[in-house]
C-alpha cells in the first residue's frame, strides 16, 4: 500500500496505476485515491512532498 500524499489515505498502488491515478515527481511515483487528489498534486507537487527528505 502507498499513501496518498494529498489526503493521507492508504492507496493500492496497482489499482491506482491501473486507473491512471499516479504521478512521477523527482524520480518517485505517487499514487492517489482519486483524480481530484492527482490533480491537486500535479498542480503543486512541492506542497505535498516538500517535507520529505528522501
Ligand atoms: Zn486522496
Amino acid at each position: 500500500m502507498a499513501k496518498d500524499p494529498v489526503c493521507g489515505m492508504e492507496v493500492n498502488e496497482q489499482q491506482a496505476a491501473s486507473q491512471g491515478l499516479t504521478s512521477n515527481y523527482q524520480g518517485r511515483t505517487y499514487s492517489f485515491c482519486s483524480s481530484d487528489c492527482k490533480r491537486q498534486f500535479d498542480q503543486n507537487p512541492q506542497q505535498y512532498v516538500g517535507q520529505q527528505t528522501t
